[in-house]
């Protein structure tokens, strides 16, 4: 176990639960910011990366910790990468999955089943310190098109429209270790853990 734990820059808890599972080997103790009293910082990035930066110097700084933060959404090729940085926000500030899942369709409805190719991106940033010039950046990605007709009830977000041609499903359909297995934040943390067991040695 490393000695001191590394604080999560997430209030998400299917995220620390999610990070904690693929980071297990390392017998990392995970701790949520919110658990530590950290509020949550803006996003003024103009990429995934930057942001991820921004909150994990935010919960590296206020916390005397190493810090894990991740950055993710969903890039859709015909609207030029949207919703990208502002998949969470997409229908507007506080806007919930299923109005941003309702506003990317409206946006698509003219656009062909062949021209509906998107793919998730993940950035993990794990910050040694606020000040660190070297952060470890690590990143996923995932290929899959959109459906006009949303299905299964699984996972989050975009899911239920989120088609992946390998398994014949949406990433709503899908088990949650399957999604782990296949998913942008998967492949990104499955980098991290490689990372952080290069640093360690
Ligand atoms: P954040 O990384 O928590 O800021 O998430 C950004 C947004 O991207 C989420 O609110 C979702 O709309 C979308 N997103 C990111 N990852 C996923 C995923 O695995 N499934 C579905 N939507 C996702």
């Amino acid at each position: 176990m490393l000695s001191q734990p590394i604080v999560l820059a997430s209030h998400n808890l299917g995220k620390l639960q999610e990070i904690s599972a693929i980071l297990s080997p390392l017998q990392i103790e995970l701790i949520s910011q919110s658990k530590l009293n950290i509020s949550e910082i803006e996003e003024t990035g103009l990429s995934f990366v930057e942001n991820a930066i921004i909150k994990a110097r935010h919960a590296a700084r206020y916390t005397g910790l190493a810090a894990i933060a991740d950055d993710s959404g969903l890039e859709v090729d015909s609207l030029n990468g949207e919703p990208g940085i502002y998949s969470a926000r997409y229908a507007g500030l506080g806007a919930s999955d299923q109005q941003n899942l309702e506003k990317l369709l409206e946006m698509l409805k003219e656009t062909p089943e062949t021209q509906r190719h998107a793919r998730y991106q993940c950035f993990i940033v794990y910050m040694h310190h606020w000040q660190d010039p070297t952060p470890l950046i690590c990143q996923g990605t995932w290929e899959g098109h959109i459906l006009a007709i949303p299905q299964g009830n699984g996972g989050f977000g975009y899911d239920p429209i989120f088609y992946l041609p390998n398994h014949q499903c949406t990433a709503a359909q899908l088990s949650a270790a399957e999604k782990n297995r296949y998913s942008h934040r998967g492949k990104a943390l499955t980098a991290l853990l490689t990372a952080l067991n290069y640093k360690k040695n």
